[in-house]
C-alpha cells in the first residue's frame, strides 16, 4: 500500500496513519513530525523551519523535499508507506510523482479525508499529545478514561505550539489555497478516493481500509 493522506489540518491524517502503521505495518511518513523532531533537536534544518511552522505557513519546498527523498530511500518503505501531510502544494505533488516514477514505486491512492469546518476547529483546539507515548487525544471528543490513563501513567497532555486559534486559522487558509488544489491533481490521475472522516477512529479506519482496498 503506497498512499497519500490528503485533508485539512485536523482531518485525522496523523491518527489514521499511526493506526495503519501499527496494524498494517505501513510506515507513516509525516513531514510535520519530521520537522517537529528537527526543531526539537535544534538542527540547522529545524532552525530554518521553525518560523514558518510557528506562523502556520508552509516550510520551503527544498527542506521538505530533501527530507522526503531521504526517507523514501530507507528500506522500510520498499513495499508500503503512508504519506501524512505531504504533498501540500502543486510543486511538492509534482516532485513526488517524479520521484516515485524514478524509483518505480508509483502511488496507489490519494485519500481525501473529508471533514466539516466546524468539526475541524474543535479537533484542532482540543487536540493534545501524550508527552510520554505520543498518543493523540482530544479533550472534546476522547473517552474520559483515555485521558485519565495518560495522566495516571505520568504523561502530560501537551498542546502543539501551532494549535492556537490564530495559527489554526492561518493553517486552514494555507490548506484551502495551496493544498486543496491537489484534490484535482489526483482526481485527474484517477487516484483520488474520498473518505467520510467524521466518526470514531475505528469507523474512519474501516472506511479508509475499504477505500484503499486493504
Ligand atoms: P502538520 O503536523 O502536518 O500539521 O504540519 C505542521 C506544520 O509543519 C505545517 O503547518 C507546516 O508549517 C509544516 N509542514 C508540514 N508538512 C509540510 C509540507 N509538506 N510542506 C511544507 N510545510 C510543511
Amino acid at each position: 500500500m503506497r498512499i497519500v493522506l490528503l485533508g485539512a489540518p485536523g482531518s485525522g491524517k496523523g491518527t489514521q496513519a499511526q493506526r495503519l502503521q501499527a496494524e498494517h505495518g505501513a510506515p507513516q511518513i509525516s513531514t510535520g513530525d519530521l520537522l517537529r523532531a528537527a526543531v526539537k533537536a535544534g538542527t540547522e534544518l529545524g532552525k530554518r523551519a521553525k518560523a514558518a511552522m510557528d506562523a502556520g505557513e508552509l516550510v520551503s519546498d527544498d527542506i521538505v523535499l530533501g527530507m522526503i527523498h531521504h526517507r523514501l530511500a530507507e528500506p522500510d518503505t520498499e513495499t508500503s508507506f503512508v504519506l501524512d501531510g505531504f504533498p501540500r502544494n502543486a510543486a511538492q505533488a509534482q516532485a513526488l510523482e517524479d520521484l516515485l516514477t524514478g524509483i518505480e514505486k508509483p502511488l496507489d491512492t490519494a485519500v481525501l479525508m473529508d471533514v466539516d469546518n466546524d468539526i475541524l476547529m474543535k479537533r484542532l483546539t482540543g487536540r493534545r499529545t501524550c508527552s510520554k507515548t505520543g498518543k493523540i487525544v482530544n479533550i472534546h471528543f476522547s473517552a474520559k478514561e483515555d485521558i485519565e490513563d495518560i495522566v495516571a501513567n505520568g504523561g502530560e497532555l501537551m498542546r502543539r505550539a501551532d494549535d492556537n486559534e490564530e495559527t489554526i486559522a492561518n493553517r486552514l487558509g494555507v490548506y484551502r489555497e495551496q493544498t486543496a488544489p491537489l484534490i484535482d491533481f489526483y482526481r485527474e490521475r484517477g487516484k483520488l478516493v474520498t473518505v467520510d472522516a467524521v466518526g470514531s477512529m475505528e469507523e474512519v479506519q474501516q472506511r479508509l481500509l475499504e477505500a484503499v482496498g486493504a
